[in-house]
């Protein structure tokens, strides 16, 4: 057998899979670099290392059930005034998912509670947590059906494991009284373990009426604000403000066609 097949082969059964993928451009690279023995082994190994650190990064990502990707990057901090650089600078660091402390995004549609906690979320993904993102309405059918709907059962799974959980959109929506006691439940479960991102547009004063039953509120929020940071977000609309509207580009085609 050819050599370079046999050094696949062994590749292979040690499951250096990258080596084995890439043995022809790796031997290449290191003869056109003359690199020393030392340095195409750390070449091997280190490559090896790196494809296997991308592999669970991209694993980790699609495993956290983002509906979009959102960077830190894209924050516009001139257009929020709800937040300071030092603060988002802070948030980026994840000490405060070490710590298992969480968040609350608070604020009207538009300001980019949404965008910040994927953002966030994202970056998590990247430095190695396990993540998972459900919007409020998601998390409330995972709840119930968990018990006998396998994809619920899975999602339920990945939440429990995870070192942040992100959930969207709380208070949008009434929930019952059954689903209350489940959301209790598992944010009972997940304290001490897990740091939650909550973005919502409703402040703690009005979650007893979407949660219809004062008691259950003050219990959840009891448990959510025990080590918490909370951040109001207001201003405008980032939605409003950068409206695109394709029948006003269009009819400027339209005039300049006729000009
Ligand atoms: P919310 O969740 O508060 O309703 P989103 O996060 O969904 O708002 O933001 C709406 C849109 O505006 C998204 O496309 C988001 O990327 C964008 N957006 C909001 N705030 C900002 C910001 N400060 N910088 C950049 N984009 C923003
Ligand atoms: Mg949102």
């Amino acid at each position: 057998m050819d050599k370079i097949q046999e050094i696949k082969g062994y590749a292979s059964s040690l499951g250096l899979t990258h080596t084995r993928d890439d043995l022809e451009t790796i031997i290449h690279e290191a003869e056109k670099a003359q690199s020393s023995y030392v340095e195409f082994i750390q070449d091997v190994f280190g490559g090896e290392i790196k494809y296997r650190q991308n592999k669970a990064k991209e694993k980790r990502i699609k495993e956290a059930g983002f509906p979009y990707k959102k960077y830190l990057k894209d924050f516009d901090l001139d257009f929020c005034q709800s937040i300071t650089r030092k603060q988002l600078n802070q948030l980026s660091e994840l000490t405060w998912i070490d710590g298992i402390y969480n968040l609350i995004l608070s604020g009207p549609p538009g300001v980019g509670k949404t965008h910040l906690a994927i953002a966030l979320a994202y970056h998590a993904c990247e430095e190695g947590y396990k993540v998972s993102y459900t919007s409020m309405q998601y998390l409330m059918q995972v709840l119930r059906t968990c018990e006998v709907d396998r994809r619920s059962r899975a999602k339920m799974n990945r939440i429990l494991k995870s070192n942040l959980l992100v959930v969207d959109e709380v208070g949008y929506l009434p929930i019952t009284s059954v689903e209350g006691n489940l959301f209790f439940q598992l944010i009972s479960q997940l304290q001490e373990q897990t740091s939650i991102i909550i973005t919502t547009n409703k402040g703690f004063e009005e979650w007893a009426e979407f949660l219809d039953d004062a008691a259950l509120a003050t219990a959840i929020l009891d448990r959510l604000s025990y080590r918490c940071d909370r951040i109001q977000m207001s201003g405008k609309s980032y939605r409003l403000e950068n409206r695109k509207s394709f029948l006003s580009k269009n009819n400027m085609k339209k005039a300049e066609v006729s000009n």
